[in-house]
């Protein structure tokens, strides 16, 4: 890694962490030249899979996508930004456990509905309502008795 000061090759580390629940390495690096100390961050670039929508066309995933929906959702409720990260990032895990290369638009919002459900019962309604545009009442009759439970 070369210094971002003088350019020098050599830096060395004098300080290393892991950061982002495990999923990121935290570097304080020491250029042994000009000694200006610097920060990296490294971590493993994960490749989510593509999501193929009801149409059958391809998108990549969208992470920005899944944000919005679930801030949508969650508005003037009482979920913390935190617990919204939190679901997005158990989200992005179960969509990268399928090991798979494309999933169903489907599968993502199925897995959101779920997390929804643990934050916030009105989010969850909300957000089922909408994506699912219930077609017939027994449909969100089940899922009032799904919230019941
Ligand atoms: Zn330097």
């Amino acid at each position: 890694m070369h210094c971002p000061f003088c350019n020098a090759t050599d830096t060395k580390v004098i300080d290393s962490r892991l950061v982002g629940e495990g999923h990121q390495v935290r570097r304080r690096r020491e250029c042994t030249e000009c000694h200006e100390r610097f920060t990296t961050f490294e971590g493993a670039e994960l490749v989510m899979p593509r999501v193929i929508k009801q149409d059958g066309s391809r998108q990549p995933f969208d992470e920005e996508k899944l944000r919005g929906g679930m801030l949508r959702a969650v508005e003037k409720r009482p979920v913390s930004m935190d617990q919204i990260e939190q679901s997005l990032s158990k989200i992005k895990s179960m969509v990268r456990a399928t090991g798979e290369r494309e999933i169903p638009s489907e599968l993502i919002g199925n897995l959101m509905m779920e997390q929804l459900m643990h934050l916030d019962k009105v989010a969850y309604i909300r957000f089922a309502s909408v994506y699912r545009a219930f077609e017939d009442v027994s449909e969100f009759g089940e899922a009032i008795a799904k919230l019941q439970k």
